[in-house]
């Protein structure tokens, strides 16, 4: 992919995720690996209103090149790229029910197997500071740690993968999850399923959707 393409890339993704519905206005953010730094959506700017050009390159010292600046978060995403080479996409949202679960402070348990998507049996939940600070890219980082997506407290969530395609359809795996522990919570008390239990899914998760499903028990 062309940076050209990319940078377009980047702009579908985060229009995506306002139809998708899980983001709304000029919240959240998205960046995407380029070369040894990053391209990342410009900061309080309509995404509508976005265009290539307006896409920031952040380098790998984290000093910026563009017209507009980068998003006020451009520490978080430039510190994962930076410890989680696994990472080539990064997407950011102020979703619904994740950002109630957020308020709550509350990590998301193993309540339902497909907690496993995000890489564990929780879905961790960072601690509270304020946005774009590196005081939240530390906590992000810690409750990214053997992860793919966290919460951030009073805030939203953060969601990664190796394209910007696995990013976005991560958070809205984790804005269903969400959705479903919050009902859930209306009406009882949900049962967690075993570590044990989701060891077991997350081992079957390695084969899920690949092509020659080798282990399949
Ligand atoms: P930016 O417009 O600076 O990306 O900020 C949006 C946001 O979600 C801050 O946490
Ligand atoms: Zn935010």
């Amino acid at each position: 992919m062309t940076e050209q393409q990319l940078r377009k890339h980047i702009i579908r993704t985060a229009l995506a995720m306002n139809s998708l519905g899980i983001n709304r206005g000029t919240s959240g953010n998205v960046s995407a690996r380029w070369k040894t730094g990053f391209l990342i959506t410009p900061s309080g700017r309509r995404y509508e209103d976005t265009r290539a050009a307006d896409i920031v390159f952040v380098n790998a010292a984290g000093k910026p090149s563009g017209k507009w600046a980068p998003s006020s978060e451009w520490r978080f995403h430039h510190d994962i790229y930076r410890n989680r080479s696994d990472v080539g996409a990064v997407v950011h949202t102020h979703s619904s029910f994740a950002t109630t679960i957020a308020c709550l402070r509350k990590d998301v348990p193993a309540f339902h197997y497909m907690i496993a998507v995000a890489g564990g049996n929780s879905i961790r939940c960072a601690p509270y500071a304020t946005f774009g600070t590196q005081e939240l890219s530390n906590h992000a980082l810690k409750a990214l740690a053997d992860r793919e997506a966290c919460l951030l407290a009073n805030h939203g969530m953060i969601a990664t993968g190796a394209r910007l395609e696995k990013a976005l359809s991560l958070a809205m795996e984790v804005e269903t999850l969400c959705e479903q522990y919050w009902r859930a919570l209306q009406i009882g008390k949900p049962k967690i399923l075993s570590v044990r239990e989701m060891n077991t899914v997350i081992r079957k998760f390695r084969s899920y959707g690949k092509p020659d499903r080798a282990d399949d028990a």
